[in-house]
């Protein structure tokens, strides 16, 4: 039997992480079975839905590269073939139609519980004669459908928990139509599982309890239910659901911050699941080989933003400076930067210089600023450490030697700092620090020789030669040259 499984979000909200690895899971097994992977909207309710959460899921999904093979389908395309199942039903004697209204059901509910009764549905509605029902409908009387649940037990085998039962008498005779003829979730589910073919329903452990009610309508359909796999949730530090008081969990969120995709699936993959050994670096491919749901987690696991920071610095660390180039022009842009301004030669080793200090893309337009730009605050403990009047007097000397390199490239300016230290008996430091704060304005940064390459002769004299002009410090103020 072809495997087919589907995500199936609900665009009430962004796109969670929770959601986007419920839908890894669902496109690794999917790809590793040589199966479908299905996107269904669950829009049924259409007061909390928009079209602009879906696409924002859709972007997600997308940015994430998890392509799914059929679909978007929306549950509100079908609102028709929800009901035509209802007679089907019907003739099975397993639903019946309730005329509560919400009012009594809360003053029933209320009293139950000032007795100390535990509430659910209370039945009232399950005998009442044809007359009775009649009567009702002609009156117009709202009402909606219940699936009745008989004495018994309930259970299913989970791919992952194993056997899960519960006692059918803490199952309410639970609503699936409601009084504006709209599908409950539980009943706009399984019908269209049951339609779409969908195989295994892989979806967070928070879903259990609606497989119990799911399952008996599966019953009254007569049909064999798909395969269940709940996932564990995700949790926070504290071990608290993954929510946004935790931090920020909506997808897109990651991608503004710029994490890779690629890293992202990685840290997510590895929330709940382990291909068994110790590795955490994984591509996508090779997650698909190894996905098995017996190595996954029977409990929540944490979502540690250090791990993803760690693994995001990884992934740029690894990445071709080409590939970079291209997912950085945003980032820039944002800090008024246009990449596409300067020589791209240039950029790709301004990138090459800092890829290993960056955790996010966010971090590039902030770790080179000074490529672009002039200096405007120099580091004010740093011009009291290597501006002395000693090491002044080295960069001075320095600033002939490096106008003498013909081929101003990092290897050269590297052999003419060496002989110059030699011939002091100075430490490289004594020199390399204040040049790094004379062209940067910083202590740290990119290796220097590079960045002075990346400057050019012309550029790295100028802003050693500025430094000579003694008043710009005593202009600077707080940290800054007013
Ligand atoms: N719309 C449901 C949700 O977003 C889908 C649950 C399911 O996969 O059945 O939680």
């Amino acid at each position: 039997m072809a495997v087919r499984v589907r995500i199936a979000p609900s665009p009430t909200g962004y796109l969670h992480v929770g959601t986007a690895r419920t839908a890894l899971y669902n496109y690794l097994f999917a790809r590793k079975n040589n199966g479908k992977f299905i996107l269904r909207i669950e829009d049924t309710d259409v007061e909390r839905s928009s079209k602009e959460m879906t696409d924002i899921i859709i972007e997600g999904l997308k940015w994430l590269k998890l392509d799914y093979d059929e679909g978007p389908f929306f549950q509100s395309d079908y609102f028709s073939h929800y009901i035509d199942h209802i007679e089907r039903l019907q003739k099975t004697g397993g639903i019946y139609r309730c005329f509560c209204t919400p009012e009594e059901l809360e003053e029933r509910k209320r009293k139950a519980i000032s007795e100390k009764r535990a509430w659910k549905y209370d039945r009232k509605c399950l005998n009442l004669s044809q007359e009775e029902i009649e009567k009702n409908l002609k009156e117009n009387k709202p009402f909606v459908w219940r699936v009745f649940i008989p004495e018994g037990k309930t259970g299913f085998n989970d791919l992952i928990h194993g056997l899960i039962e519960k006692d059918n008498s803490e199952i309410e005779d639970f609503i699936i139509i409601r009084s504006d003829k709209t599908p409950v979730y539980n009943f706009a589910v399984v019908i269209d599982d049951y339609r779409m073919g969908i195989t295994h329903v892989i979806r967070g452990d928070d879903h259990i309890s609606n497989t119990f009610k799911q399952l008996h309508i599966y019953r009254l359909l007569g049909v064999k239910p798909p395969e269940f796999a709940h996932l564990p949730l995700i949790l926070d530090e504290k071990r608290a659901k993954l929510s946004k008081r935790s931090g920020t969990v909506s997808v897109l969120s990651f991608k503004d911050m710029g994490i890779l995709p690629e890293a992202f699936i990685n840290f997510i993959g590895l929330i709940g699941w382990s291909p068994g050994d110790n590795r955490e670096i994984l591509s996508l491919q090779e997650m698909i080989k190894l996905f098995s749901f017996d190595k996954v987690a029977k409990k929540g696991g944490v979502f540690d933003y250090k791990k993803l920071e760690w693994m995001n610095s990884k992934y740029i660390t690894n990445s071709t400076n080409e590939k970079l180039y291209e997912l950085l022009v945003p980032f820039y842009l944002k800090e008024n930067i246009d990449l596409k301004e300067y020589p791209k030669e240039k950029i790709l080793k301004i990138i090459e210089s800092v890829k290993e200090k960056a955790r996010y893309l966010k971090d590039f337009p902030f770790l080179t600023q000074f490529f672009f730009k002039d200096i405007e605050n120099y580091d004010k403990k740093g011009i009291e450490k290597y501006f002395t009047s000693e090491k002044i007097g080295y960069l001075k000397d320095l600033t002939k030697k490096i106008q003498n390199i013909k081929d101003f490239n990092s290897f050269e300016i590297e052999k003419v700092y060496k002989e110059y230290i030699d011939e002091k008996n100075i430490k490289g430091a004594d020199v390399i620090h204040p040049t790094r704060l004379a062209l940067s304005g910083r202590t740290e940064g990119p290796s220097l020789f590079l960045m002075m390459e990346i400057f050019g002769k012309e550029e790295s004299v100028r802003r050693l030669t500025r430094i000579f002009e003694f008043d710009i410090f005593t202009k600077q103020n707080d940290g800054g040259i007013v």
